[in-house]
């Protein structure tokens, strides 16, 4: 299995922790970045175990903007570092801490431009953040932007209309663990056609249900997979072959 978002950088122990979620079967993780110091972190991390991570270079949106020097270094970084990088991500646009940001929507719509056209200049795709009425506007902008660029709408929560758009397009969408207790997620599952269909933890982030008070890890994917070959009625292991497929075709 592939974790296709992560926060590797953030974990405790990783090399130990890498060992045992190889042992259980997981492949491969995209482990994406939060900031230009995360970006350095996750590339570390890429050197030392090139062949597990797939390399995400961003500034995740809900945290607020960067300097402009460090948004500088951060492009020479990708020019740089551009064999060892999978995406640019995390990139977006925040919804739950707008309030709280300084900066307004408009000024993070020009700084996601910025984000996407450094994706397309170096040919790659973009792990995005982008939730609730944010959604469509993230749509918008690729298809205004960047139309040709591959793309993550990771965690989604989007009206069934902005789905059907997304999915269209031919963007992918991951489900999280919370596919396997919350409603929303479950008809989220049913409308993401099996070729566009990732897996993600979004780790170390806690989730609810059967996964509450445990430390969210890749190991949780599997239970993702069960449950889907349940609701769909579909073999586990091809199950888990397309989705693999399919995260290797974005970010492989
Ligand atoms: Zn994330």
């Amino acid at each position: 299995m592939i974790d296709a978002h992560i926060h590797l950088e953030q974990y405790e122990n990783i090399e130990s922790s890498i060992e045992k979620w190889k042992e259980a079967g997981i492949q491969k993780v995209v482990a994406v970045s939060n900031n230009l110091a995360s970006s350095y972190k996750t590339l570390e991390l890429k050197e030392k175990f090139s062949d597990f991570i797939l390399a995400g270079v961003g500034f995740h949106p809900e945290k607020g903007l960067p300097k402009e020097a460090d948004f500088q270094e951060w492009q020479r970084l990708v020019c740089q570092e551009r064999d060892k990088i999978a995406c640019i991500g995390e990139i977006g646009l925040p919804h739950y801490e707008l309030e709280q940001l300084p900066t307004s929507l408009e000024q993070h719509i020009d700084f996601l431009k910025r984000c996407l056209h450094t994706a397309k200049d170096y040919m790659l795709p973009a792990a995005l953040h982008a939730v609730h009425d944010k959604a469509e506007i993230v749509y918008q902008l690729l298809q205004q932007e960047t139309p040709n660029l591959s793309a993550h709408f990771h965690w989604l929560k989007a009206q069934p209309e902005v789905v059907r758009q997304i999915t269209a397009s031919g963007y992918y969408i991951s489900l999280t663990p919370e596919v396997c207790y919350r409603h929303r997620d479950q008809i989220l599952a049913s409308m993401i056609p099996n070729e566009q269909l990732l897996i993600e933890t979004d780790g170390p982030w806690p989730f609810d249900g059967p996964f509450k008070e445990k430390q969210t890890t890749p190991l949780f994917l599997s239970n993702i997979v069960s449950f889907l070959a349940k609701e769909k009625n579909r073999n586990k292991h091809i199950i888990e072959k397309t989705i693999v497929h399919n995260t290797l075709q974005i970010y492989g």
